[in-house]
């Protein structure tokens, strides 16, 4: 797997609407788009930083991953998942580390926020930490 830089750092947060104040009007970044993904049940928020991007997630049904999460975590945001962009495709690097023995979340890649083909490690095997592998845009 050739794995070129960190994608994205994924925010779970209560609320878009309330999150992205503070990195506009306290960090000085720019939000360029706002995404819904309905399979997830989420809607995203992206901003650049460098070659990285933040994703900030909000769910939009009590039963998706990041209500949950915040629901664990106190009612409160926070890093719910690392992105690491790999330059060789994302079904090379799935089937790579399933042939190494680690579990998966997504046993394929699918479409993911932006249209990039994205698949999560199952955290069993990642010690703990959700690791999503993402298209490098680059390739798109
Ligand atoms: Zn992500």
């Amino acid at each position: 797997m050739d794995i070129s830089h960190i994608e994205h750092i994924g925010i779970a947060v209560p609320s878009l609407d309330e999150a992205i104040p503070f990195y506009e009007n306290m960090l000085g970044l720019k939000c360029f788009a706002i995404e819904e993904v309905e399979d997830q049940k989420v809607r995203t928020a992206f901003f650049r930083v460098g070659q990285t991007k933040i994703e900030l997630l909000e769910g939009t049904a009590p039963e998706s991953a990041i209500c949950k999460f915040i629901e664990k975590n106190g009612g409160r945001g926070g890093i719910q998942h690392v992105a690491f962009a790999v330059a060789d495709g994302v079904a090379n690097a799935l089937a790579e580390v399933e042939a190494k023995g680690c579990k998966l979340i997504d046993k394929a890649p699918r479409r993911g926020a932006e249209g990039l083909n994205i698949a999560f490690l199952h955290p069993k095997s990642t010690v703990g930490t959700l690791v999503e592998l993402c298209e490098d845009p680059k390739e798109k």
